[in-house]
């Protein structure tokens, strides 16, 4: 009974999902795709500013600015300590905090389909609060004063910038009942193991599903995910990476993974066959974590990254962004040199707000 208290006038998960479709269109500034370059201000700043307000409701729906379908929305890009980072006086760190426009949310996708009402997390991050407000602020019906959580999410792996968000479904917030989370069996078994994850599972506020290695499952109608192993520090799980297929284009998500050399699958490969590809850009070179041995810590270097790829991407191939990156990154500057040399080879950094089509 208590816990019937928590669901909030009826708007838990299934009220999310009732929305009836289509009755209008988000026209936030950055749709449809605004998906290069970075202007001085945050998308998301630009997405509220001014508040998003519904236009009184049209009797006969205007022409829809372009098949909505289903899109990749970028909800944040930086690594698990976020942009600026708790306890950092880097110059990064300090520009963000002078300037909003400069920081970032920590790495997370949502899949949107704007036809049906709802959205896909992918990664639940502790930035999940202001951005599944941003999924849903892109839906229909999802202006100012409602509130959209997804129909699921998808976990890549149990390090703190991936799934701490989970706790927002459980019973002191959102108390989510059996909201599907797919991630690798490992995961899985870590979060049925471990409070508070634990509670999550046993008041079935969330369902685990296991992700099955190369086995492609749908998260939502539309979109194919499949999960691969991909090497990383798994000291509480293993670690996906995620390839995404849409009706339209396919995207690869690999936020964290060792030196490409440490995979015993070739990057170029896997970047051939997608349309965008979002990899791991913690660190541009060596000697951006003082103190700490980077070989230590992983991470393709994105220097070398530019190389690797070079001719994948150079001939009308795929595009390559980097996400994930470490609040001491200097291509995290767009008058950076390592901005330069990223953008003269062809690649981008990603930004929160992008959106690409799937
Ligand atoms: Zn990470
Ligand atoms: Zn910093
Ligand atoms: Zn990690």
């Amino acid at each position: 009974m208590k816990r019937r208290r928590f669901i909030r006038n009826g708007l838990g998960a299934a009220g999310a999902w009732s929305l009836a479709p289509g009755i209008r269109f988000d026209r936030s500034p950055s749709f449809p795709f605004a998906a290069s370059g970075r202007s001085d201000q945050n998308p998301e700043d630009a997405a509220r500013i001014p508040p998003h307000r519904p236009d009184p409701v049209p009797k006969q729906r205007p022409e829809a600015p372009t098949a909505p379908g289903i899109t990749a929305l970028v909800l944040g890009t930086a690594q698990d300590g976020g942009l600026p980072q708790p306890g950092c006086a880097c110059g990064n760190c300090r520009r963000a905090r002078r300037d909003p426009g400069f920081a970032r949310k920590i790495t997370s996708l949502a899949l949107l389909d704007r036809t049906a009402g709802r959205y896909v997390l992918i990664e639940a991050t502790p930035d999940i609060r202001p951005q599944m407000e941003s999924a849903g602020r892109r839906l229909p019906g999802g202006g100012e004063g409602s509130a959209i959580l997804p129909s699921g999410v998808i976990l890549t792996h149990a390090h703190i910038g991936h799934y701490t968000g989970l706790m927002f479904f459980g019973y002191e917030a959102a108390s989510t009942r059996r909201l599907p989370v797919w991630a690798s069996a490992s995961m899985n078994r870590f979060l049925r193991g471990n409070g508070p994850w634990s509670q999550l599972v046993k008041l079935e506020n969330i369902d685990l599903r296991d992700i099955s290695r190369d086995r492609a499952f749908s998260p939502t109608p539309g979109i194919e995910v499949t999960g691969f192993p991909v090497p990383h520090r798994d000291e509480f799980s293993d670690t996906l990476g995620l390839r995404i297929r849409g009706p339209r284009s396919r995207l690869l998500f690999i936020p964290d993974i060792q030196r490409w050399e440490e995979w015993e699958r070739p990057i170029e490969e896997e970047v051939r066959g997608v349309d965008v590809a979002l990899l791991d850009g913690t660190f541009f070179g060596p000697g951006e974590l003082p103190g700490r041995d980077l070989r230590e810590i992983g991470h393709p270097l994105i220097r070398d990254t530019l190389t690797r790829l070079a001719a994948v991407v150079s001939k009308n191939g795929p595009r390559v962004l980097f996400t994930h990156l470490n609040h001491g990154n200097p291509a995290l500057r767009p008058e950076s040199e390592e901005r330069r040399r990223i953008k003269a080879a062809g690649f981008e950094v990603a930004e929160d707000g992008m959106e690409f089509p799937l």
